[in-house]
């Protein structure tokens, strides 16, 4: 089912859903169910799989030279989302980016999720590779997630790659784009960010799905900001618990994303990992809690493949 079906449905109860991570290269799936097992009695109408960058790797050729590859390390999220849906039956969402892929290989990883029975897919432009500075398309791909938009809700009127017109055979996915409560990184403004959404929602995604935030103001004004420029459609908060001490200079380094000084505090008292685990559960669940009384549709969280928290978090709420 859509995510706006599953929204609709609710009939105003806030829904529980998450985010993973596939393996790494040569793991084993069964790491992955283990994770998403505990969370399972939480009825998550969906989950959603992340797609990573593809990046460069060094294999030494022993003979001082390096050999430089291009690879995926954590490669499969159509398939991990096909086996989501066959092993749960529950909706899975994969992230589709516009970095690494040309329009073509979009196509076929849209075709691919249209015959596997995948309705929902969110469209990203993706980070920056690991060594570049600013985020750089590849020839034949996307440079902005609005054209990537653009590309699936052609495909959901029929309109294929090169003027192929297959009106009988179109997709009927529901688009799902990232949304930047504190702005994105690279926008020279909240203002400009919002607008660039704008565009993304009027080229046809049908739900927003926010970046993690950690003081919910941040959120209100920012749906606030939406909706006064003509953001209609739910806008889902993503909610990532602290987890280690690291995360204090990480997070903000990373996601360009400010802490509250509350937290901070809390996190910087902790004297070991597990206890930063405990504030980042308790942190989670205010913030959650708030959020629900607000209303928001969907408490969306990145588990980053691991559940313990999680199901921490959820068994306080759902
Ligand atoms: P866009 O919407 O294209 O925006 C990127 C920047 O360009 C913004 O600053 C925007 O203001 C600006 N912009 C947009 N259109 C224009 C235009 N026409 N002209 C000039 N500027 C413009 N990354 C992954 O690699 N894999 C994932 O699975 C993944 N999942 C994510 C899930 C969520 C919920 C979120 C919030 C992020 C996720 N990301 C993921 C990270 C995301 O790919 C990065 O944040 C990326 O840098 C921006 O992606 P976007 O889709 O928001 O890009």
């Amino acid at each position: 089912m859509k995510v706006t079906d599953h929204i609709k449905h609710s009939k105003g109860k806030t829904l529980f859903s998450f985010e993973i991570i596939p393996p790494q290269k040569g793991r084993n799936i069964q790491e992955l169910y283990n994770n998403i097992d505990p969370l399972m009695e939480f009825n998550p109408p969906f989950i959603d799989v992340t797609t990573s960058r593809e990046e460069y790797v060094y294999i030494d050729k022993g003979d001082g030279l390096l050999d430089r590859k291009i690879t995926r390390m954590r490669p499969g999220t159509v398939g991990i989302c096909a086996s989501i849906q066959h092993k749960y039956n529950v909706d899975a969402i994969p992230h589709v980016l516009c970095g690494g892929f040309t329009k073509e290989e979009t196509e076929y990883v849209l075709v691919d999720c249209h015959y596997l029975g995948i309705q929902n897919v969110m469209a990203l432009r993706g980070d920056a590779m690991s060594h570049e500075k600013y985020f750089k398309a590849c020839a034949g791909g996307h440079e902005y997630a609005t054209e990537l938009v653009a590309q699936i809700q052609n495909l959901n009127t029929g309109k294929y790659l090169h003027d192929v017109i297959e009106s009988e055979h179109k997709s009927d996915f529901c688009i799902g784009v990232a949304g930047y409560p504190e702005k994105h990184m690279e926008a020279p403004s909240l203002q400009t960010d919002l607008r660039r959404l704008k565009e993304k929602v009027d080229a046809g995604a049908d739900y927003v799905v926010t970046q993690m935030f950690f003081d919910n103001n941040k959120f209100f004004e920012f749906v606030k900001a939406a909706k006064a420029i003509g953001i209609n459609v739910p806008i889902i908060p993503g909610i990532k618990p602290i987890a280690v001490k690291r995360h204090l200079q990480l997070l903000p380094q990373v996601f360009k994303i400010d802490l509250p000084e509350e937290l901070i505090v809390e996190v910087e008292k902790c004297k070991d990992n597990k206890a930063v685990r405990q504030v980042g559960i308790e942190w989670a669940i205010k913030q959650s809690r708030e959020l629900r009384e607000a209303g928001v549709p969907v408490l969306h969280y990145y588990s980053m493949g691991k559940s313990d928290n999680i199901k921490a978090i959820a068994s306080a709420l759902f």
